[in-house]
């Protein structure tokens, strides 16, 4: 898989046509390199493209995630809820391709499986599933945090008769609940939402829990005419406020600290939180919370009153109050009617740490106490987040190192952009980058504006060969287990921390993302721009 000649078919290759690898093609095309998309699935849209199930929806206000970019992209686009659906994200991911032209430098059905580096060329070559070359001078993946859906690992899971379906890779043709036997593996923020969904139809549903999370109410509802008007001239202002936020949404901490306030203070604030639309409760609560155990014990604590009120069976209420990670330790699911779900007489829950399940079969899924029959089961199971797209492509570089054997001991990185030994490549919302913790579009958008800026100077100054030094990776990696290490989250078992209980090996916490927040994040990629790309050798 090499190319001696040097020549390449295109001085860019993209994995990926979600919301990172569409900008990146805009933005490539208008500096004048040549550069072509590869995308596993039919059409563009990515994350929204893939995750099809019903109920899946923003949980960052809509006006907060589409792209800033274009002021006329902007004017003609409306969103019609606060928090849009699924089938409206995929419309405005369509609706950006055809507005650019994108799709003319895309090839769809085109999964890559392997990208290999030539040192002597300084060319990428990369092979898709059909068996096909490509060779690029750059490679950029653009395949976001959630590439790799994960089956759990259960004896028998191929052996159920019925309709299977994970949320990650759901089917294009609508698909009925309506009066069905329905089991719903997974509490996730997927799960909740699809759970949420099939309750109103099914006519029996059965959630399999193993561990409760903490959800809040996302208070949708649609965007009046008055709204949309205000919205179209409040954009400056809106990303404004994402651009000064800690993770790029339009909600930014409390400067008070909880226990700095009296009782009746913070819970006044709680219950305004709790009242309010989207993720003020998690992003916009006070500044100690998610770094403070006392701090975050308070609103934990509130939390778990809400289940309990909202939950009439108090013993199915304690099944859904999370007892080993504090609210906001893990990704927060955003719920419309979540809990009340289980006061529905067709909703049954499974508390898997009571009854764990020992196997599936043709009938269904058993527990240990129990057998449970179904027409239908929907895995909720996650992904193998962050790391997975990577570890799914066979990804060599200098000297054929694998990037597998690169990241054996954990994840070195340098920016969460690049990767030492791997000249030419560039991982946009990569681990250990801003944007894998971050409302996502906010943070592509600065990954994608300083690679253009990489790639302006390529093209300017004919370069051949970026690479970052062994010192520089290691400071990186250094600051973004420091910056982890103050975080409540990093302490608690998730997909934030690598764990993957369907993956053996992967019961260790890692650090994978950046939290040092978006502003700082951005601030030292701008440093190493201005110091004339400090910590990378340009050849
Ligand atoms: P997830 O958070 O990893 O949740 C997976 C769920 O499946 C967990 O409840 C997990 O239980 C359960 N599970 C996995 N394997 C299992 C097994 N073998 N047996 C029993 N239960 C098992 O995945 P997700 O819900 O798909 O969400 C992933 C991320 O996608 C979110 O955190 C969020 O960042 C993103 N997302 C975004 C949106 C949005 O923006 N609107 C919507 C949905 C998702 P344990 O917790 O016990 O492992």
């Amino acid at each position: 898989m090499t190319t001696e000649d040097g020549k390449a078919d295109y001085d860019v290759l993209i994995i990926g046509a979600g919301i990172a690898g569409m900008y990146m093609l805009h933005r490539l095309r208008e500096i004048g390199l040549t550069t072509r998309v590869l995308e596993a699935g039919t059409d563009v849209g990515g994350t929204w493209y893939w995750n099809r199930y019903p109920g899946a929806r923003f949980d960052s206000e809509s006006y907060s995630y589409g792209y800033s970019f274009s002021k006329e992209l902007l004017e003609e686009w409306e969103w019609s809820e606060h928090f849009s659906p699924q089938p409206e994200n995929l419309r405005y991911c369509n609706f950006v391709a055809d507005k650019f032209g994108l799709r003319r430098d895309m090839d769809f059905n085109s999964k890559v499986t392997a990208a290999h580096f030539n040192d002597i060329a300084n060319l990428w070559t990369l092979e898709t599933e059909d068996g096909k070359h490509r060779t690029a001078r750059f490679l950029i993946t653009a395949i976001g945090v959630f590439a790799k859906p994960m089956m759990p690992a259960i004896d028998g899971i191929d052996s159920f008769k019925g309709e299977a379906y994970h949320t990650a890779t759901w089917p294009h043709e609508q698909v009925s609940f309506e009066g069905k036997r329905v089991g719903v593996i997974g509490t996730g923020a997927t799960a909740v939402q699809l759970i949420q969904e099939v309750a109103k139809t099914a006519g029996h549903l059965t959630v399999f829990q193993r561990t409760p999370n903490w959800c809040a109410p996302l208070h949708n509802r649609p965007i009046t005419a008055e709204e949309q008007k205000e919205i179209k001239t409040s954009y400056e202002e809106i990303f404004a406020k994402c651009r000064a936020s800690y993770a790029g949404f339009m909600h930014d901490s409390d400067r008070r600290r909880a226990l700095q306030v009296s009782d009746e203070e913070r819970q006044a604030f709680y219950e305004k939180l709790y009242r309010e639309p989207g993720f003020g409760i998690w992003m916009g609560n006070f500044r100690d919370m998610l770094v403070d155990e006392r701090a975050n014990t308070t609103i934990s604590e509130f939390v778990a009153g809400k289940i309990r009120e909202r939950v009439k069976d108090p013993a199915i209420a304690e099944k859904l109050v999370p007892t080993n990670h504090g609210f906001g330790t893990r990704r927060v699911p955003m719920e419309t009617h979540y809990y009340e779900v289980y006061n529905q007489d067709n909703v049954m829950l499974v508390d898997l740490r009571e009854t764990p399940i020992t196997r599936i079969m043709e009938a269904g899924i058993e527990t240990s106490d129990e057998m449970h029959e179904f027409d239908m089961i929907v895995y909720a199971t996650g992904f193998d987040a962050v790391t997975g797209g990577y570890s799914q492509i066979d990804i060599r570089g200098s000297g054929g190192r694998t990037l597998t054997d690169k990241w054996a001991d954990g994840v070195r990185t340098f920016l969460g952009l690049q990767i030492e030994g791997f000249p030419n490549m560039f991982t946009l919302v990569g681990p250990h980058n801003a944007a894998s913790f971050c409302n996502i579009p906010r943070c592509i958008e600065q990954n994608v504006d300083w690679m253009a800026d990489l790639m302006t100077r390529v093209k300017a100054d004919e370069l051949n060969r970026i690479e970052s030094t062994a010192e520089a990776e290691e400071e990186w990696t250094e600051h973004v287990h420091l910056m982890a290490q103050r975080m409540l989250f990093s302490k608690t078992n998730s997909w934030f921390t690598g764990i993957n209980s369907n993956i053996e090996g992967r019961d260790q916490r890692s650090v994978l993302l950046y939290a040092g927040g978006a502003p700082g994040y951005r601030d030292k990629c701008d440093e190493v721009a201005a110091a004339d790309y400090a910590g990378m050798i340009l050849h």
